[in-house]
């Protein structure tokens, strides 16, 4: 690049499913935000603009899927089809407009009663998972062959299911009777269309004809004989159709990409024409690994587009032409602490909290050395899509911590260079909590150790990352949908 060119603005945003949460009493009425010991966290904070952001509306709990949409500009209440086509795009399976897909279970149903015992056969399902896919993807259904159906494993005991074919509509209801030891549903038209009084038979058939072959499956009388709940039927729910929308990069004017385990968030992406790479051992899941995600990413806003390697491209496309540089938007998604969130596990969300927050001094210090190459500005962001407290233990409708700063001011805040060039990039698993273990005397010393000798750095005078602090900052309380005209105008400011 010559000396000439302006350094290019580039942001990283780092996204933490499920971040949001409560005051916890038994932590003194703090959030795990306000326990966790996030150096590198509260130093964006402290550099940066703050606020407190409503994924998709004040009092609105909201799954994760539409919270994405939402902050990425594309409007839930308008483009939302259901998380099927998410789903199965995220698995691989490529969709064309009109074809639908389930967001599916392999389950345990008495097949004498008709009743689903178990919705998940089993949560370590990741060899034989995809053995079933393989013994599914591609059957015919003898009343309907004009019908294509692929199947593709995705996580634990998740699979995507799409059928391909017309007349079909994604208005009909699923077969998952969403709780145990009820009966399987049949799928129902939602309207008065012959489409989706088609696409219920349709539907009803595959359901009948995915488990007369997984019944007779040589996998599944091994399973008998283990003791193992048997995986007999796929639980059919959240039918969709491909949603049809601008990219990201028209919307944006910038080239983005994601590291995004998750398959329904990484179908997502690929559904607004966001690049998946690839991050080795990162799985979406308590082993995740961290590093992995951030050194995908931050490569990926600093290298040339050849040394990015992306995971599954459905639609077959290539790189996009005058993306030469790599891409201006890199989407690192941590899923690991809504699971916590969802388990209940006050612990573990404060030590995945502290985990994350060592990867995100990793991003930054590979992003700082790219800096210094004079070619590149960044920026760096962490939000979330919704709070998952562990008092609940599922979505809730408070809104979330939102800070965005400048890398070189995060450098100033954290300490300096030397501080920075210090971060360790060795890899590092995520905490081992064990039962019943929680926060003691670590916790007593540190209990007022934070807000009160922190002083702002930069930007306003927020100087910790919290769902308290946050409430203090410069931007407010603002909805999601307004959250990428936040980042574009502070590129822009600062460029
Ligand atoms: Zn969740």
């Amino acid at each position: 690049m010559g000396t000439n060119d302006k350094p290019k603005t580039r942001v990283a945003f780092v996204l933490i499913d499920g971040i949001g949460d409560v005051s916890l009493p038994r932590y003194r009425y703090r959030t795990p935000l306000q326990v966790a010991k996030i150096p590198n966290l509260d130093a964006i904070a402290s550099a940066g603009v703050n606020g407190l952001m409503d994924p998709v509306e004040p009092g609105l709990a909201c799954g994760s899927d539409t919270a994405h949409l939402s902050l990425l500009g594309y409007d839930p209440r308008v483009y939302y089809r259901g998380r099927g086509a998410f789903e199965s795009m995220g698995a691989g399976l490529a969709m064309s407009p009109g074809d639908i897909a389930f967001k599916s279970n392999f389950a345990t149903m008495d097949t004498n009663t008709g009743v689903v015992i178990s919705r998940r056969a089993d949560r370590h399902f990741e060899e034989e998972g995809p053995i079933l896919c393989a013994a599914l993807d591609g059957m015919k259904l003898s009343a309907f062959p004009e019908y294509e159906v692929r199947v593709r494993y995705a996580t634990e005991h998740r699979c995507g299911v799409v059928v391909k074919g017309s007349n079909l509509s994604g208005n009909i209801s699923g077969t998952d009777p969403l709780k145990d030891n009820r009966l399987l549903l049949k799928a129902e038209a939602l309207d008065d269309t012959f489409e989706a009084k088609n696409t219920a038979a349709v539907v009803n058939e595959l359901s009948k004809e995915i488990s007369q072959i997984l019944v007779s499956h040589p996998l599944n009388k091994k399973r008998a004989e283990e003791g193992k709940n048997i995986a007999n039927v796929v639980l059919l729910r959240g039918c969709g159709i491909r949603i049809e929308v601008p990219t990201f990069e028209k919307k944006h004017g910038l080239w983005p990409c994601m590291v995004a385990p998750t398959k329904i968030i990484a179908g997502l992406g690929l559904s607004v024409g966001i690049d998946i790479l690839e991050a080795p051992g990162a799985t979406g899941d308590y082993r995740t690994l961290l590093t992995s995600k951030a050194t995908a990413i931050a490569k990926a806003l600093s290298a040339p587009l050849q040394l990015c390697p992306r995971v599954f491209v459905p639609g077959g496309d290539d790189h996009k032409p005058g993306q030469a540089n790599g891409y201006d938007f890199g989407f690192l998604h941590v899923k690991a602490i809504d699971d916590a969130g969802h388990d209940k596990a006050s612990l573990f969300k404060v030590r995945g909290l502290e985990a994350v927050d060592r990867a995100i001094g990793q991003l930054a210090r590979i992003l700082w050395e790219a800096e210094s190459t004079g070619n590149f500005q960044y920026s760096l962001c962490v939000t979330g899509d919704h709070s998952t407290p562990v008092e609940y233990g599922d979505h809730s409708f408070e809104p979330v911590p939102f800070t965005l700063c400048r890398l070189v001011d995060y450098v100033g805040a954290v300490g300096g260079e030397t501080v920075v060039m210090a971060t360790p990039l060795d890899a590092f698993p995520l905490p081992k909590v064990e039962a019943g273990e929680d926060l003691k005397e670590d916790f007593e010393v540190s209990e007022d150790s934070k807000s009160k000798d922190c002083k702002a750095f930069a930007g306003d005078s927020v100087c910790e990352f919290s769902e308290i602090a946050a409430s203090r900052g410069c931007l407010g309380r603002f909805p999601g949908s307004e959250m990428m005209g936040v980042i574009k105008k502070f590129l822009q400011l600062k460029a």
